[in-house]
């Protein structure tokens, strides 16, 4: 990630857990970031002081992923920010990232719980990229976040995985579409990490840590380095000819 001008990351929901650790990572590449946040202003803010701390470019922008009808609004201060801070009308790396968790069996999942999740995980980021394309340079890159719940299944986790479902086939069909910009869709697909997702119960729960951590190949469960190295990884230039993949980064999890 050398070139002349830095790259611009926007990650969504980088305040807390997954996104703030790509956010870090790709700041020590040198790569500048647009952080959003939900309710985590605060969190957000010092994201962006560490980044430049770094000695890279930040700022922080609230964004409500569930919610449509924002999203307007947010692609024009995404607009302002970069004539203010870059001197530019676009950015390179696009990271669909934030998202709730749900866990409910089947039979007790509520249609309002259902549609929370579609609209955060499959709606959101459906028309949140595609209200930014115009903003990303062609050539640019895209990363959605599924979930090793795609692949493996544990009771609990059928709406949730459900939707990380549905955003792996719409990774396929954003490659298909975007090529023509020369632009790349990848989807990674974390493990369990330990973050606060899920109310944080990989982390501080010691029955699911250890139980993770008997199931993964690797012997423990993840941390955010994990995933924020690899989708660094994934948007270096060394991997440009990675496209339409699902990568699966948990350790080998459940194998
Ligand atoms: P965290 O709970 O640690 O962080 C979630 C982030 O998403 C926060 O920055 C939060 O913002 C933001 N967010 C939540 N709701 C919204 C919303 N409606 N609009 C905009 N931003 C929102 O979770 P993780 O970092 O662990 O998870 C990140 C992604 O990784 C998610 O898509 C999750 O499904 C996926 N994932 C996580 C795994 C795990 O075990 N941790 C495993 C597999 C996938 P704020 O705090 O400002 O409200």
């Amino acid at each position: 990630m050398t070139n002349d001008k830095p790259k611009i990351a926007l990650i969504t929901g980088s305040s807390r857990g997954l996104g703030k650790n790509t956010a870090l990572t790709l700041a020590k590449k040198g790569v500048d970031v647009i952080v959003t946040y939900h309710n985590s202003e605060v969190e957000a803010n010092n994201v962006v002081s560490a980044i430049s701390s770094i000695g890279a470019k930040a700022v922080a922008l609230k964004l409500d992923t569930s919610n449509m009808k924002t999203f307007d609004g947010f692609v024009e201060q995404v607009r302002h920010s970069l004539k203010d801070q870059w001197q530019t009308d676009h950015f390179d790396f696009l990271v669909n990232n934030a998202g709730t968790g749900l866990y409910a069996p089947f039979a007790e999942t509520t249609e309002d719980d259902f549609d929370h999740l579609m609209n955060i995980h499959v709606k959101g980021v459906f028309f949140l990229t595609q209200k930014l394309l115009p903003l990303i340079n062609d050539g640019g890159r895209i990363i959605n976040i599924s979930s090793g719940l795609s692949r493996f299944t544990l009771s609990g986790y059928a709406a949730y995985a459900t939707m990380k479902g549905a955003i792996e086939v719409l990774t396929r069909y954003m490659a298909m579409e975007l090529g023509a910009r020369q632009i790349a869709v990848n989807v990674v697909a974390p493990g369990a990490i330990a973050t606060d997702f899920g109310g944080g119960s990989v982390r501080d729960n010691p029955e699911i840590n250890s139980f993770i951590a008997s199931q993964t190949a690797l012997g423990r469960v993840g941390l955010p380095d994990d995933i924020g190295g690899a989708i660094t990884a994934l948007l270096s230039e060394d991997s440009k000819w990675i496209n339409a993949q699902r990568i699966e980064v948990s350790g080998g999890q459940f194998i």
